[in-house]
């Protein structure tokens, strides 16, 4: 047996953690930098908890709440810039994965100057401003992760900055703050969070503890699924789906995305399709295509989920993300092109070539 497990994030999940674990802030630096979206942090009550426990143990702080979804480049280096001029000296990221990402590449960047293609290229000196996350989503599991995945206009895709500085030092995870989260978004989410932890388990990389993280935010997805397909989200739905996404952070954490992700990729960049239903639209072809060589694995993966065949699986995930977008044959040919370029690609144990992956995209629209 070979396991390797390492999480230099201190994740404390619990119910008003941020009040609890005020003292925290005191030691993370003096001025905080804190990068919000435009308005979910305020309506949620999470900015206010955050500024509350600063102002109880007297830490300074500026407010950059300029973030947009699948945040850009530029929004980074323009956040970044802002904390120099402001003299902060650690970074506060509240939101979904968008201001948690855009946060981390902040903090590297308030402190490295590099250029677009540095960026990406995973050589940095070991300087990055201390993070602190926030999730007020339930899927990303980026409050645990060490990767920033922003929108690459270069690569007409999204590409991640992978490196273990931009492990958060503390994550506070508070399941209230996503009580209002519209369905859409829960929905979206909670199967990006599924996506992470079924592809962690067919990655190159899992290994059997990451392998227990994972079978039970499955399991915890699955059976929020008849809470999700009505709507009726209540409190213990809310707290399942938000410890389901952190594990999901931690399994990919260990062993990264695979080709649903980087499919997935091309349906947001050209299409604007949410993070998490773009992985939903792709995950039952493929299950379809990873059952071909590996069918004990989806067995697995569907005795997890209590479902008894990918029809089930896929029945289930059509309901819950409605009519899908019309996409043609022509950019599918595109978008193939683009993904087999990504790095996750790869890091399957069943690896697509172009063909299946041109065959996966017209499945899952059809
Ligand atoms: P998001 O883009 O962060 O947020 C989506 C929407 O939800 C925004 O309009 C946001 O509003 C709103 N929102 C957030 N929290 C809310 C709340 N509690 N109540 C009501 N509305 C709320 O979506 P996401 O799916 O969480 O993150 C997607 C991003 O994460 C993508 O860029 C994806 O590539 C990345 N990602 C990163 C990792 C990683 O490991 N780093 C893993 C997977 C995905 P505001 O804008 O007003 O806040
Ligand atoms: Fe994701």
């Amino acid at each position: 047996m070979s396991v390797s497990f390492f999480l230099p994030t201190k994740v404390l999940l619990d119910e008003d953690c941020v009040k609890k674990n005020a003292a925290l802030f005191k030691i993370m630096g003096k001025k905080a930098l804190i990068v919000t979206g435009r308005h979910s942090a305020r309506e949620n009550g999470s900015l206010q908890d955050v500024t509350d426990a600063l102002a109880f143990v007297g830490v300074d702080y500026v407010l950059y709440d300029k973030v947009e979804s699948n945040p850009t480049i530029a929004r980074v280096r323009d956040g970044a810039a802002f904390a120099k001029a402001n003299g902060a000296d650690f970074v506060i990221g509240i939101g979904g994965g968008s201001p948690m990402d855009a946060a981390k590449a902040m903090a590297l960047l308030a402190c490295q100057d590099l250029s677009d293609d540095e960026l990406f290229a995973g050589r940095y000196s070991p300087d990055v401003l201390p993070i602190v996350l926030l999730p007020t989503t339930a899927g990303t599991g980026s409050e645990v992760t060490q990767y920033s995945i922003l929108t690459n206009d270069k690569a007409q895709s999204k590409t991640s900055i992978a490196t273990p500085l931009i492990f958060p030092k503390i994550a506070m995870v508070d399941a209230k703050y996503t009580h209002d989260l519209p369905l859409k978004t829960t929905i979206n989410t909670a199967i990006d969070a599924l996506s992470h932890s079924i592809e962690g388990m067919l990655a190159i990389k899992a290994n059997s503890l990451i392998d227990l993280l994972a079978t039970d935010s499955i399991a915890k997805i699955a059976q929020s699924f008849d809470k999700l397909l009505s709507g009726n989200v209540d409190a213990a739905c809310r707290a399942n789906l938000i410890y389901a996404s952190t594990l999901g952070g931690m399994v990919i954490a260990h062993t990264g995305t695979t080709a649903v992700h980087s499919m997935g990729y091309s349906l947001t960049y050209f299409h604007h399709i949410d993070h998490g239903r773009a992985n939903g639209l792709l995950l039952a072809a493929f299950f379809n295509f990873v059952e071909k060589q590996n069918p004990a694995v989806i067995s697995r993966l569907l005795d997890i989920m209590g479902l008894p065949s990918i029809t089930a699986f896929k029945n289930i995930l059509d309901r819950l993300l409605g009519e899908k977008e019309k996409i043609t044959a022509e950019e599918f040919k595109k978008f193939t092109g683009i993904s087999i370029l990504a790095k996750n690609i790869a890091n399957c144990t069943v690896v697509p070539t172009q063909e299946d992956i041109y065959n996966m995209y017209v499945e899952s629209f059809s």
